[in-house]
């Protein structure tokens, strides 16, 4: 079993990527190829965003929104410290200073109510993160930031799809940066990213710094990075688009299939009304982590944990705040599993994985005391659309 299939994927659309590379390889321009515009075109009419920006990666997404913001030494941004470490990395990289606030126990995601208490004169953004697929408690971040005059930056690298009160993710504050990285619900062969926003000038000052803050050709108005998307990447996250929505589904389908078997029965990342999750990850809260990862490895189940450690206790951080900071994001870092997902997860391995986590933590399977069986899981009714 993989933990993320990208060879069933590639198989399923092997037609549709496999021209796309080739119509590149066929014109040649690499860089800023007609891939490139068709793309941007693409996902901001399906964001909702009028201006999306592809870039290098999504941690240059995350750079280049600071840079456009003009986050500068000395400014501070509210984020989560339960994260990939890219999300407070941008912010250093600035010269900033990452303000870690605590996470909600429940979703994982950055807790609004204590945003508040940890603003001074020197904060400028907030910078939630939709972790494992869900949308984070954006109109309470919202409303704070216009109470304070900040900036949003949705972290959407592993949220692209979501959506969260009828609007996408990534279009749901000031700006929203994505991922493309190959394992990402909606991922390149490579790195890539985009940044999402509906501020011309914010664009205009993102489309500058993608190119070494060029505004004409040899015209360098502001300091930027080397920070395109390549026409390639462009092209596989086309071809990767037109099944993406019935991968959404197929997601949507194997959670549904762990939460019949799981849910009451183990700890479960929680989930919230009003908004949709593309499940970038499906995860568990456990207790005695190591041994139950150690009996699903042993039944040939390989798991995750994102992330063992909170930023604010990495090496590299750990001078921002003390190890007491945000204990809620040091809990879940110990308790957390990712479980195999993913549009391929036949209903076959959903059980499995399930049962055997199930078993791993003592607790009784479903149907196992007589009960009515919720584990049967749902038939396959929906077929995959068909491709040119
Ligand atoms: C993956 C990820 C990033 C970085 O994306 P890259 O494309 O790998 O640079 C940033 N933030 C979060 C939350 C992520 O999951």
């Amino acid at each position: 079993m993989e933990f993320i299939d990208l060879k069933s994927q590639y198989e399923a659309s092997r037609e549709l990527i496999n021209h796309r590379i080739q119509t590149v390889l066929d014109h040649g321009q690499y860089i800023m190829g007609p891939e490139v515009a068709e793309l941007e075109a693409r996902l901001a009419q399906y964001t909702g965003a009028r201006h999306c920006v592809t870039v290098a990666s999504g941690t240059e997404a995350l750079v280049i929104s600071l840079m456009a913001l003009g986050i500068k030494p000395g400014d501070e941004v509210i984020t989560t410290p339960f994260s990939f470490i890219a999300t407070a990395e941008a912010i250093v990289l600035l010269g900033a200073t990452p303000v870690f606030v605590d996470i909600d126990r429940s979703t994982c995601n950055l807790a609004p109510s204590l945003i508040e208490e940890k603003l001074t004169p020197r904060t400028r953004a907030i910078m939630p993160v939709s972790l494992f697929g869900q949308p984070a408690d954006m109109d309470e971040i919202n409303a704070i930031a216009t109470r304070h005059g900040l900036a949003v930056i949705e972290d959407a690298a592993q949220s692209f799809g979501a959506s969260y009160r009828g609007k996408k993710s990534c279009n749901l504050s000031t700006i929203g940066c994505t991922s493309f990285f190959p394992s990402k619900p909606l991922g390149c062969y490579g790195d890539g990213g985009a940044i999402f926003t509906s501020d011309d000038q914010l664009a205009g000052a993102m489309r500058e710094i993608r190119v070494h803050g060029q505004s004409r050709r040899y015209v360098h108005t502001r300091i930027g990075v080397g920070g395109r998307m390549d026409t390639l990447q462009c092209a596989i996250v086309l071809a990767k688009l037109e099944r993406f929505e019935w991968e959404l589904e197929q997601r949507t389908r194997a959670a549904a299939r762990y939460d019949a078997m799981l849910s009451g029965r183990i700890g479960l990342v929680g989930r919230m009304p009003e908004r949709t999750s593309v499940y970038a990850q499906y995860t568990a809260v456990v207790e005695e982590r190591e041994r139950i990862q150690a009996a699903l490895q042993a039944a040939g189940i390989p798991t995750a944990v994102h992330y063992p450690v909170p930023i604010h206790m990495q090496p590299a951080y750990a001078h921002l705040s003390s190890d007491d900071a945000c204990p809620v994001a040091r809990e879940m870092a110990a308790k957390v599993i990712s479980l195999p997902m993913g549009p391929y997860l036949s209903a076959e391995s959903a059980h499995t994985v399930a049962a055997t986590l199930l078993s791993a933590a003592g607790v009784a399977l479903p149907g196992a005391d007589g009960a009515a069986d919720e584990a049967e899981p749902p038939r396959d009714t929906a077929a995959a659309p068909v491709l040119p």
